[in-house]
């Protein structure tokens, strides 16, 4: 940790007239970290930024973080900017002096909102009157009463507000910044990512003025040995982000962090609460049932079906107050005022308050036959009456993370699911468990059965999820030294899973990794956030590819032939979590039928037929293409499901870029358009560092099947 390094710049900049920090000192650290791809540089700076912060105005440090992660709230409160592009634009043009034609050029060669803004400022040749220097508290503080503002004449006030920022941003780099955070698009992922990081190490070094919990001194940290520093970073973060999963909602862990720094205390005030959702636990992918069976060796496990519907997580208290929360974390209880009736009669004797997670499906209410993801979305999503409910749902399942007052996260799977499965009581069509199989790696029949029985019944395939928390089997391996090639096995010889994947050995370069924590890892406890292979997902198409790509559509070209009215090919690309750039991956022609075309075109226009909507004639600056001139660029809003044969490596496509090869980056082959993923926003889409370990995961399968990209 350099704490020289960056601070001078930022110090430079920190505080406003009367004390208070100023946005010109966040602006900064923007700028410092968009200009680096170096991990270490962009922790640096913003553990700086939040130390100025912590010692200088600690009260100016809850409005930063939500600043520079983007938001107002967290995602389960519906505060809403509710801004329109227009009320940008109308006071660009009245701050800027800027007519129609002009700013609409900016826009044209631009494309990113910010980046206009920067431009405009610089056009600037007038004040209307002379601007008070924006600070952090201020600008949030303009961004919540934006979101609160409601009802007639909310208009004029919002853009009241927002001519006023634009007017006090001094400079391009401010007004830049100003306009990414009303669009809601900083395109500084890193920022969001690090900051967890950068608040546990800060917290590590520094306290607010009066505080009195303990610190290290930075001089101290700096003698350490590497490991011995990583091992303070290690612990201090595993603490921050653990509270993080637990409860997502930084206007209650900023608080907590300046009365009592980094301590195990605050996993105790800031933990698992009800009416919050956590972040839910997530399977990693295999691409088979072999692969699956090699990973759990030695371990049962329960095999579950994959149901096809919304994941929801239902938090009653003891009053029997009801809240759900979605995957993302986003409040649906209004969506489901049936799954709400539902819960006092699931309420088995004894249950006082509790937090279950399951998947809801729609269902035939006669039959209890499983209906598809489609007509789930059907359903309207807020402010379901229950009587004109048309669509109805079955919860299934799967979890049980907190009850009568106690987490039971750190309970086995085993003991979560027999509570579960004995203290709430099932109602035919309504509420009852996942339909599961305990097994074991010796299992394979059995499972290959029941895995065909998920799929005929329409489920995506099977979760397979570790019971308990030591293996309570024959375990023959040694945990620290035996060479992996031996300690793991191929399916039995007979098994009939042979056709569908051979068993992987794992190659030298798993080794690392896999070795230590391989056995270790696979705890059979509920990890909010984490991605463990405790919790492994098998889906029926991923035989002969492996994971799906959820990507952005970003370019086109017009169409030829029949498809001459649409746009064909698309352009694709993943996201760089560090930069916050799009990176693009790929053309797609196959998998779009005449009927989404047509949509398309009507959602991307270019003017030709209708009004201009959600298009840019010059490349927006945080879009990476060098292949070639596409013939229009989408403003970057959807996240599309896509299926591929193989990764290759590529001249043309950056995604990924340095990540694999220094001067390549990655394209894929027969790219295959399977779904929009509505439930998903772009910052949700599959990241270069994604694309990059699938790469890695196919090369150390086959090396051979590595080539050059030439068919684009
Ligand atoms: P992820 O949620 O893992 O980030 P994703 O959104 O693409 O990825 P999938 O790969 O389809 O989702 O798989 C995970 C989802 O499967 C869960 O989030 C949950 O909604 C659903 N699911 C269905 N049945 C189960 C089950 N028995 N146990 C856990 N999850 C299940």
């Amino acid at each position: 940790f350099d704490s020289s390094k960056y601070i001078p710049q930022l110090r430079e900049s920190w505080a406003a007239e009367g004390g208070d920090a100023s946005y010109a000192l966040l602006t900064r650290c923007f700028v410092l970290v968009s200009g680096t791809q170096s991990r270490i540089k962009i922790v640096d700076t913003l553990v700086n930024c939040v130390r100025l912060l912590i010692e200088g105005d600690p009260s100016s440090l809850l409005p930063g973080v939500w600043l520079a992660t983007n938001a107002i709230s967290p995602p389960y409160t519906s505060m809403e900017l509710g801004l329109g592009g227009s009320a940008i634009s109308k006071a660009l043009k009245q701050v800027c002096g800027l007519d129609n034609r002009s700013l609409k050029a900016i826009y044209d060669k631009l494309g990113d909102p910010g980046d206009v803004a920067f431009e405009a400022k610089k056009k600037q040749s007038f004040t209307l009157r002379k601007p008070k220097p924006l600070t952090i508290k201020g600008v949030f503080q303009s961004l919540v009463k934006i979101a609160k503002t409601q009802g007639q004449g909310s208009g004029d006030v919002k853009q009241r507000i927002v001519d006023k920022l634009l007017q006090d941003a001094r400079g391009g780099e401010e007004s830049r910044y100003i306009v990414r955070t009303l669009c809601q698009h900083l395109r500084i992922g890193a920022v969001k990512t690090t900051m967890l990081i950068a608040l546990s190490r800060a917290f590590l070094l520094s306290r607010p003025p009066g505080a009195e919990f303990p610190i290290r001194d930075a001089q101290d940290l700096a003698k350490l040995r590497k490991e011995e520093l990583a091992e303070v970073w290690g612990r201090a973060e595993e603490i921050v982000k653990a509270c993080f999963a637990r409860h997502p909602d930084y206007n209650d862990l900023v608080p907590v962090l300046l009365e009592i720094g980094i301590s195990d205390e605050l996993l105790v005030r800031c933990g698992l609460t009800l009416h919050i959702p956590l972040r839910p636990m997530l399977g990693s992918i295999t691409r088979d049932l072999s692969e699956m069976l090699t990973k759990l060796q030695g371990r049962a496990f329960a095999c579950e079906y994959k149901y096809d519907g919304q994941r929801a997580q239902i938090h009653c208290d003891a009053k029997g107050t009801v809240s759900i929360f979605s995957r993302h974390l986003e409040l649906m209880t209004d969506k489901y005022p049936d799954l709400v009736a539902l819960v006092p009669k699931i309420r088995g004797e004894g249950v006082d308050s509790f937090i279950i997670e399951g998947e809801v499906v729609a269902v035939d209410p006669a039959t209890g036959e499983l209906k598809n993801f489609q007509t789930l979305t059907n359903r309207a999503r807020k402010d379901v009456a229950i009587g004109s409910i048309s669509i109805d749902v079955c919860l299934f399942a799967f979890d049980l993370m907190y009850l009568n007052g106690q987490p039971l996260l750190d309970r086995s799977f085993r003991e979560r699911r027999d509570m579960l499965r004995s203290l709430f009581v099932e109602i035919p069509h309504n509420f009852t468990w996942v339909k599961s199989l305990d097994a074991t790696s010796q299992d394979s029949e059995a499972v290959l059965e029941f895995f065909k029985s998920a799929i005929n019944i329409k489920c995506e395939g099977i979760m397979v999820k570790i019971l308990d928390n030591l293996p309570e089997l024959d375990y023959q391996g040694d945990d620290t030294e035996q060479p992996l090639e031996k300690s793991v096995e191929a399916p039995p010889k007979n098994s009939k899973l042979k056709g569908k994947g051979k068993a992987t050995p794992v190659t030298d370069k798993d080794a690392p990794i896999e070795k230590k924590s391989r056995r270790k890892a696979l705890l059979a406890t509920y990890e909010p956030d984490k991605r463990l292979d405790s919790w492994l997902k098998v889906k029926k198409d991923y035989n002969s590819s492996f994971e799906t790509l959820d990507l952005i559509p970003v370019a086109a070209w017009h169409g030829q032939g029949r498809k001459a009215k649409w746009w064909s090919p698309i352009l694709l690309a993943v996201r760089n979590e560090e930069t916050g750039s799009l990176e693009a991956v790929c053309k797609c022609i196959s998998g779009f039928t005449d009927a989404f075309y047509k949509a398309n075109k009507e959602f991307y226009n270019d003017g030709e037929d209708g009004e201009p909507k959600n298009i840019h004639i010059q490349k927006p600056s945080f879009v990476e293409y060098t292949g070639g001139h596409p013939d229009v660029w989408f403003e970057p809003q959807e996240v599309w499901e896509m299926a591929f044969a193989d990764i290759t490596i590529s001249p043309t496509y950056t995604a990924a870029i340095g990540l694999v090869q220094e001067d390549k980056g990655l394209s894929l082959r027969f790219p295959r358009f399977i779904k929009k993923r509505d439930d998903k926003g772009i910052e949700e889409a599959s990241t270069s560092e994604f694309l990059a370990q699938l790469w890695r995961k196919q090369e150390a399968k086959t090396p051979a099947a590595a080539g050059n990209d030439s068919w684009v």
